[in-house]
């Protein structure tokens, strides 16, 4: 049955609202009403007001009848994004008989709108300036007449200058408060990028390295204690990291074993414990003492020009905590790990994140990086959630607060409603369960029959497992400069040679391309001398690296070489940019088996060298290097930002990160090709190969050989299943020939 609306008496509403608002002075208490008022007038099931955020440039759901109310303050939208957003982009109003049925239509999940198809927004505006949108919707189709549009926009007028100035004068608080408040820390809602999928439900615990509040430690009500509770608390601790070194020893393999080093140092230092033990023993409260001694060296850890010791900060705050732990006996369990917490960092390494999945972070969020650089490679290779936020707000979530992550949307509620919760229940009970197992294990094929060889990235040697349940053929690119990075020091020629054996034994025959360090950009080792440059990514990194430290470059080979004896070994180089870097560095390899020799040390005295192509100079040079190499690898991920001169660590041009830009295909063309002519294997082993969208255009330019996440395996085989060369082909040929990254993302559509 048609209901009857009541336009002229709310419009008359309004205004006696303003004046209610005038003496209130609550915006929130003000919109509620609005939203009641207007709802109830024109009969409508929903009513809601979405406020603009002139900082995010986006609009905010502050009040609503009718829709969940846990939406509030969490569901956002862009400029442009749903109709809503449409009706800000385009500063009109909208007005739709079947919402779902139109394009701009985005239904907010969790809002329970699902239901209401008639829809109608209109701007609110200040001049031109955006206020904020008001919303109705009713279950009823096409509910909303052209009256209703023009009746709501004279509320919206009205509503306008009133909202503007309560806008206003809250920011004038904040100002006099010293630092803006930040709302959605409490409640509500930060969107990032998804980079490392899955989902975490669980308290926060922030990072900072700017704000050194948030490092200190506090003395917990229960502290206390003298020289035995002391006494007994430090044995307890080394006990724990003990345990904790041989538990990841057995999860992540024993490269990474050596990463709570630093904890057990500084356990065992002298000069801390010392000063510690000292004060107590003079009558001091242990968990003061303890508080008082970490927070000063803390305090000197962080002020430090060195970055080494600034990277200390985190593990002498772990080991602080651990140590206030153990000091209460009752407490047996103390782990001091963060066990479930959301780790939210300003910045992390990849020891960091190594570190917090052996102390079983539930998730991380990181501000500012990028989707490609290697912490984020390395959560997605350790399947923990990870998402990239660029508000920097996000560091200010009070410790503990509860946080759900989810890192499939990109995007980290902040004491979300348990309606909320709930709608992420399946995804939060199979969190952290491995990936499934391929549907036919070893035997990637396209639709018709193409065989094409799935192999897997592998950086820590816990993953090869992995790799192989989820049905990877081989490894197509071991990282070696992981254990170089996630630990304190160069490991040695014979630890290095311990860590290649082992990835050689765990292949079980199968084929094992160990790359040649890569580090350099944002793979910095902490432990050597000053290294600082203004471009990284630019500067002295990969096999440049190696070619001008040639002390650790030979050793590093002659690790590999002895590892690789009685097998079939392949050596990658990344980076290569000219012939001469690759004759230079093949020449490091017949020197090192030259010295081998002399030694009378066992090794490999034929490996097949292979380069990565990485650089424009060297898609330019394919052809010339082809001739020279046993083996190519394209690494998308470098080769793209190389490519298109974009960062692939700089949140700020993630936009401009893209791989289906058309000089990035037509590349990986021209390098397929020179592969194809000198009769060399040739994969590609960056990011863009596990990207579902390109596989056909990769197959159908000719590609048969992908190196990928062990994670994305199983899936990337599915979809290669799925494909049609033939169709791929044809796909292919007409994505060459597109100018256009527009053009490019039309046809990838077809
Ligand atoms: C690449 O650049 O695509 C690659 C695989 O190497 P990395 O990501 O380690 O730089
Ligand atoms: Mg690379």
């Amino acid at each position: 049955m048609a209901k009857s609306k009541d336009t002229v008496a709310l419009v008359c509403s309004i205004a006696e609202l303003s004046a209610i608002f005038e003496e209130s002075h609550s915006l929130d208490e003000f919109l509620c009403a609005v939203v009641r008022t207007v709802a109830t007038h024109m009969r409508a099931d929903v009513c809601s007001v979405y406020l603009f955020d002139d900082r995010h440039e986006e609009l905010v759901l502050r009040a609503t009848q009718g829709l969940n109310p846990a939406s509030v303050g969490t569901v956002t939208l862009k400029v442009g994004e749903g109709l809503c957003g449409m009706a800000i982009k385009e500063l009109r109003p909208i007005r739709e008989a079947v919402a779902s049925k139109s394009p701009f239509f985005k239904q907010v999940p969790g809002s329970f709108e699902e239901q209401y198809e008639a829809f109608l927004v209109v701007p609110i505006l200040r001049g031109l300036k955006p206020v904020g949108v008001l919303v109705v919707q009713d279950h009823q189709t096409d509910y909303f007449t052209r009256d209703d549009a023009r009746a709501l926009q004279a509320i919206a007028s009205q509503l306008a200058s009133t909202v503007a100035n309560a806008k206003l004068l809250l920011s004038l608080h904040e100002i006099q408060k010293g630092e803006a408040p930040c709302a959605n820390c409490v409640q509500g809602l930060f969107r990032g990028h998804a980079v490392s999928s899955g989902v975490a439900h669980g308290p926060a615990s922030v990072w900072d390295p700017g704000h050194r509040g948030g490092q200190r430690l506090e003395i917990p009500a229960d502290a206390g204690g003298g020289v035995v509770a002391f006494r007994d608390a430090l044995r307890r601790s080394e006990l724990q990291l003990v345990a904790l070194q041989r538990q990841t020893e057995a999860s992540l393999g024993h490269e990474v074993a050596m990463i709570f080093d630093a904890q057990q140092l500084l356990l065992r230092d002298e000069k801390i414990e010392g000063e510690m033990r000292r004060r107590i023993e003079a009558g001091e409260d242990a968990g003061a003492v303890i508080v008082a001694v970490f927070n000063d060296y803390i305090q000197t850890f962080a002020a430090s020009s060195m970055e080494m010791l600034r990277e200390k900060v985190h593990d002498l705050k772990d080991l602080g905590h651990r140590m206030l732990q153990n000091l209460s006996p009752a407490d047996e369990d103390a782990r001091a790990d963060y066990s479930g917490h959301i780790v939210i960092s300003a910045g992390l390494l990849p020891s960091d994140v190594v570190k917090l999945v052996a102390q079983r972070a539930g998730g991380l969020v990181m501000v500012g990086g990028g989707v490609n650089s290697h912490a984020s490679i390395l959560a997605r290779a350790l399947g923990i959630p990870l998402v990239i936020i660029e508000d920097e707000d996000v560091l200010r979530i009070e410790e503990e607060t509860v946080v759900l992550l989810d890192g499939i949307e990109g995007r980290l509620l902040v004491n979300p409603d348990q309606a909320f919760v709930d709608s992420y229940r399946s995804l939060l009970d199979h969190a952290g369960e491995d990936p499934a197992a391929p549907a036919a294990p070893g035997l990637t094929a396209t639709r018709d029959g193409t065989r094409i060889t799935l192999q897997a990235n592998i950086n820590l040697m816990g993953e090869v497992a992995l790799a192989w349940q989820q049905g990877a053929e081989g490894i197509g690119l071991y990282r070696s400069e992981f254990p170089f990075l996630i630990r304190n020091d160069f490991p040695s020629e014979e630890e290095q040679l311990r860590i290649y054996r082992s990835i050689i034994d765990l292949a079980e025959g199968r084929e094992v391309v160990l790359r040649t360090l890569d580090i350099g950009a944002d793979k910095i080792l902490s432990y050597m001398p000053a290294w600082n440059e203004a471009n990284p990514a630019l500067g002295l990194r990969s096999i440049r690296f190696s070619l001008k430290n040639r002390p650790i470059f030979a050793q590093q080979l002659r690790a590999m070489l002895r590892a690789g004896e009685g097998q079939s070994l392949k050596i990658m180089f990344p980076l290569i940019s000219s012939l001469e870097e690759l004759h230079a560095a093949r020449g490091c390899v017949e020197s090192a088996i030259q010295a081998l020799c002399d030694e009378g040390l066992a090794c490999n005295r034929n490996p097949q060298l292979g380069i990565m192509i990485e650089s424009p100079a060297a898609v330019e040079l394919a052809a010339a290097l082809a001739r020279e190499c046993d083996f190519f690898s394209i690494g998308t991920n470098d080769l793209v930002q190389y490519l298109l001169a974009v960062d692939r660590t700089n949140e700020h041009v993630v936009d401009l990160y893209i791989d289906h830009h058309p000089v990035v295909l037509r590349s990986i063309k021209k390098v397929i090709d020179a592969a194809g002519a000198a009769g060399i294997p040739l994969s590609v082993c960056g990011e863009m190969a596990a990207n579902e969208r390109l596989l056909p255009v990769l197959l159908g330019m000719g590609l048969r050989c992908l190196s990928i996440e062990p994670r994305s395996v199983a899936a990337v085989q599915t979809a290669i299943m799925q494909i049609d060369l033939a169709q791929a082909e044809t796909q292919a040929a007409a994505i060459l020939q597109s100018d256009e990254i527009g053009r490019t993302a039309e046809l990838l559509e077809q």
